[in-house]
């Protein structure tokens, strides 16, 4: 191990006075154990989990959405990189609901043996008992943060003295700490230490975030332990730009328990064709890893939709010039006009825009988009608004909403594999009551209406052929309507009265369309 090191030593780029890559690295592998440390063959890990999503907010840009306590056990073998994680999530957003499952990751596929989402693929539904194999973006997004959290990342990164390289000490909250830059197999980690201990302290990521761009997503590590000659950091948080959005709390650490080949074991119907880990530089980390904060995740390597359940996205015509993209978890509603066109709702990123400005091109051809209007804030309702302002469109969102979209919209985008990557000039207009598109023949409205579910909120209605458009409020064709009216459903029912609007359908955000009329069967039944 000394040679290993020694030659690490020499190898590395000579910095002038503060230590070299290799020495931080090498300090901090001490400090966190040495031999011991080196020796770490198995781990187990209990801890406590709480998760914070930040885009799911009841106001756009304000406290994030508390969604989910957890426990779980999770153990490594080391040598192998294989990780079985035993999950309970106890959520609290979008709905109350309890997931137990367990997700191994094995051999370079990954496998969910339980439920763990509302969003759930043909495989997971099919199979009896529930399981499915892991996306190979889920596979790419878990594996980075498995290396980013593992005791023997620093050992890994010794033992590639090529991989790494010098950086400036990194300011933060005041401090200044050395840092080195390791290029590793799933992603390039920026590691800092604590210039006292030498400990790592907090390992850094840069990711595409859509509607914050590209950000800084860290672990930050503290209330380090000593385990058996070992020592462990029994806080660990995820910081994204700087906000807590994950913390953990460690309750019990087990170094080299023994385990057996089967803790691993995928069952082979699953491990047959299991996709494999998506290439680095692929992956919507962000929306991988967030939407299970929410239980959401649609595990598919489409992202838009599962392929095993759909032939992908399409224009269904709901209404004369009227075309509902449809086929995928979220939909928008594009609204012919003269010269032009209004899509409502820019949903899960920017690949989604392209599709749909792609079709729209095709099926009206000649006429750009020329306002795109918002629903709500909700990252997976909002995130392909840049392509649309990027080719000109004005974004329409409702009251308390401006500010937030013109900063989302100026944020610097260089990393998002779909993102326009040009200078935008935010044109956004917010309403605080009603907004009227029109070409003198047809009128677009979109209208600020009560409801619980995200502040400043507008519903989008075509007058001409009385059709609305509501998301997450109500979801036509995907979830049955209830005996009486929930929150969502009457604030649907209150704001088509509260604007005196005559709607026979709305069509959804989520699903496809429905009749009002029912709906206000639901209502009359309530009371
Ligand atoms: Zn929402």
């Amino acid at each position: 191990m000394k040679k290993t090191l020694l030659f690490a030593l020499l190898a590395a780029p000579f910095v002038s006075h503060a230590a070299s890559p290799t020495e931080s690295v090498n300090k901090a592998i001490e400090a966190m154990g040495g031999n011991n440390l080196q020796q770490l063959k198995t781990l187990t890990v209990r801890a406590r989990t709480r998760h914070w999503e930040p885009h799911q907010s009841v106001q756009a840009g304000g406290e994030m959405r508390f969604s989910c306590d957890s426990i779980y056990t999770q153990s490594r073998d080391v040598s192998t990189g294989a990780t079985r994680t035993d999950w309970e999530r106890n959520y609290v957003y979008p709905a109350t609901r309890t997931y137990k499952f367990s997700e191994i990751l094995a051999g370079g596929i990954g496998y969910v043996n339980g439920i763990d989402t509302t969003a759930r693929t043909k495989q997971s539904l099919e199979s009896n008992p529930p399981q499915h194999t892991m996306s190979g973006l889920r596979v790419a997004a878990t594996t980075r943060e498995l290396t980013r959290n593992s005791p023997s990342l620093l050992v890994e990164m010794a033992k590639n003295p090529k991989r790494l390289q010098a950086v400036a000490d990194q300011n933060v909250d005041g401090r200044s700490l050395p840092a080195v830059r390791y290029q590793g197999n799933n992603a390039t980690y920026i590691a800092m230490f604590d210039p006292a201990t030498g400990l790592p302290e907090r390992i850094r990521t840069r990711d595409y975030e859509p509607l914050e761009g590209d950000s800084n997503y860290a672990l930050v590590l503290s209330d380090w332990c000593t385990v058996d000659g070992f020592n462990y950091p029994y806080k660990q948080v995820y910081q994204l730009n700087g906000r807590n959005v994950i913390e953990t709390s460690v309750e019990d650490v087990n170094v080299n328990p023994p385990l057996g080949a089967d803790v691993f074991a995928i069952p082979e119907p699953y491990r047959a064709g299991a996709p494999k880990m998506a290439a680095y530089g692929k992956v919507p980390y962000q929306w991988v890893l967030r939407r299970p904060f929410i239980g959401t995740l649609l595990d598919s390597d489409a992202v838009l939709y599962d392929p095993q359940a759909s032939s992908g996205l399409r224009l269904a015509d709901v209404a004369p010039g009227v075309s509902h993209v449809q086929g995928g978890s979220h939909n928008s509603l594009i609204v012919e006009m003269d010269k032009f066109l209004v899509v409502f709702d820019a949903p899960i990123g920017e690949a989604q825009s392209k599709w749909t400005m792609d079709a729209a091109s095709k099926k009206y051809p000649g006429k750009p988009f020329k306002y795109v209007v918002l629903t709500h804030h909700h990252m997976d309702h909002s995130s392909g608004i840049r392509i649309y302002a990027a080719a000109g469109a004005t974004v329409v969102v409702g009251q308390g909403n401006a500010d937030f979209f013109k900063k989302v919209l100026t944020s610097p985008d260089s990393l998002g594999a779909d993102s326009p990557k040009k200078k935008i000039n935010p044109n956004v207009v917010e309403v605080a009551g009603s907004y009227i598109i029109t070409d003198g023949k047809r009128d677009v409205g979109a209208y600020l209406i009560e409801n619980p579910h995200a502040a400043g909120y507008l519903m989008g209605y075509v007058h001409d052929v009385k059709l609305g458009f509501v998301t997450d409020l109500w979801s036509p064709g995907r979830d049955p309507l209830p005996p009486r009216l929930n929150p969502g459903l009457a604030a649907v029912v209150n704001g088509v009265k509260n604007w005196n609007l005559e709607p026979e359908r709305f069509a959804g955000g989520h699903g496809s369309t429905g009749s009002f009329p029912d709906l206000l069967k639901v209502a009359a039944a309530t009371n």
